[in-house]
């Protein structure tokens, strides 16, 4: 008996969410198509984390290489975030794993880095990545999903995965969002990131300032008000990323920081270890990035079934959750086993993705909001008398949580649910959150 035809997945968007899922299915045997607009949007970013609740996926590819591949490049010698007061002063700090197993899974570099590493990866995998090439609508029938190109060119396959980042035009098109009100997409926030490679003498004025370790990687955040700094030094100082985050600001999107500009966001740190930070960065090296937030939705997938948005085009964080890469790949996970498992019935992964997915997503996303209040609205003498507790709640625990194992523990249950018509807004059908919540 020949065997069924794979199912064929159009990605749109090669950012983390597209490649995880281009890779994710691949691995499965699907046939897949990915169409990215920007012919080089990633080499920009500063530091990109990702956490063991999505690392453990990294880990999984080509038999642990392209983790590995990451470590060997970029900062996995972290032992825990130095938390300073503006001026300097050490706070506390807070242990980066709790063992050795979550250290493994544990990855942080340069975002550009990291991209083309599992952008080599998915390549080797995917054989039909086009970029350069932007998605201008999306269709759909019974039967399929399609997309139009810049090109004019047409493509249908089972299913449309919309990975398009928080501008996300299938947000509109497919879901009919509109996002009229600014207030609702305006996140109020402003980052400067910057990224470096440093000469002997910058290395030198960081080992000065206690910036630079014989032995391990260095990130140290600093705390104002409506302010907070992030330094990572890593590769024996040889690179090094910041950014600089303030709330309340409208800036202009990615363009490059003045001096000026960046000097008045950079007074309140008056410590000579962020000094030193800002004073070995290369004229020209800091972008000014206006952060983009969208509120959580409440659908994920099109009236028609067949088409689904992941990643940051479905649940946009604030950078405060640390989440926005690791989501993405924990719906790409989610997405390639309900797509695995659905019998060729896609309509029912994708309803089934978005049930498991949503609940956690939304949390997630809440605590990005939890976390800059908590930041942002504590008091010093509360941060102060008890610092170790503060630290630990800014950054709650998501990290033992194993998504791949989660899909496929609940998609039975939720299939089944699905076929017997049990139907409700997705905040009533889709699976609720563990006893206790996310975070224990
Ligand atoms: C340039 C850039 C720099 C970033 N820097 C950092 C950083 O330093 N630190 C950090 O933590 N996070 C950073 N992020 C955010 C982080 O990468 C994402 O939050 C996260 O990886 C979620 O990934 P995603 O795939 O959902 O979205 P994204 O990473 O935003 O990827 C979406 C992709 O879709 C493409 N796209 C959009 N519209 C279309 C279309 N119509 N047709 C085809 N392709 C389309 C975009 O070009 C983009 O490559 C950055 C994102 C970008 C795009």
């Amino acid at each position: 008996m020949a065997s069924p035809k794979p199912l064929s997945v159009l990605v749109v968007g090669a950012g983390f969410g597209g490649l995880s899922t281009a890779i994710e299915c691949a691995n499965r045997g699907m046939q897949v198509t990915v169409i990215e607009k920007y012919p080089d949007s990633n080499s920009q970013g500063d530091i990109l984390d990702i956490f063991p609740n999505a690392g453990r996926i990294i880990k999984a590819w080509d038999g642990g290489k392209v983790g590995q591949e990451i470590h060997d490049t970029g900062c996995d010698k972290i032992r825990s975030m130095e938390v300073h007061k503006y001026d300097g002063k050490y706070v506390t700090e807070v242990d980066w794993a709790r063992d050795e197993f979550e250290h493994d899974i544990t990855y942080a570099g340069h975002r550009g880095k990291l991209h083309s590493i599992i952008m080599a990866y998915a390549k080797r995998l995917v054989p039909d990545i086009r970029i350069g090439v932007g998605v201008t609508k999306y269709l759909e029938n019974e039967e399929q999903a399609g997309i139009v190109l810049s090109t004019g060119e047409t493509l249908w396959a089972d299913c449309v995965i919309a990975a398009d980042g928080p501008r996300s035009v299938a947000r509109e098109q497919v879901l009919g969002l509109i996002n009229e009100d600014e207030t609702n997409t305006d996140s109020k926030w402003a980052v400067f990131r910057s990224f470096f490679k440093t000469d002997e003498a910058s290395r030198e004025l960081l080992r000065a300032n206690g910036l630079l370790y014989p032995d391990r990687d260095l990130v140290r955040f600093w705390m104002f008000d409506n302010l907070s700094m992030m330094a990572f030094v890593w590769n024996d100082g040889a690179d090094v990323a910041w950014d600089d985050k303030a709330s309340e600001e409208g800036w202009s999107n990615s363009n490059i920081a003045s001096r000026e500009h960046l000097a008045k966001w950079m007074e309140p740190f008056t410590g000579k270890d962020a000094r030193a930070i800002y004073n070995v960065t290369p004229v020209g090296k800091t972008i000014d990035f206006k952060l983009v937030y969208r509120p959580a939705i409440d659908k994920w997938t099109s009236k028609g079934g067949r088409t689904i948005l992941i990643g940051d085009a479905a649940h946009a964080n604030l950078p405060t959750a640390g989440q926005g890469a690791s989501q993405a790949l924990e719906d790409s996970v989610t997405l390639a086993h309900c797509l695995e498992v659905c019998g060729g019935d896609v309509k029912l992964a994708l309803e089934a993705t978005q049930r498991i997915r949503y609940h956690r997503s939304n949390a997630v996303h809440k605590s990005g909001q939890v976390n800059r209040d908590a930041f942002y609205k504590t008091p010093w003498e509360v941060i102060e008398a008890d610092a170790h507790t503060f630290a630990k709640r800014r950054w709650p625990k998501l990290k033992p949580w194993d998504p791949l194992q989660f899909a496929k523990e609940q998609f039975p249950k939720i299939a089944e649910d699905i076929k017997n018509g049990v139907t409700g807004s997705l905040d009533e059908v889709a699976i609720p959150p563990p006893e206790g919540g996310y975070w224990p």
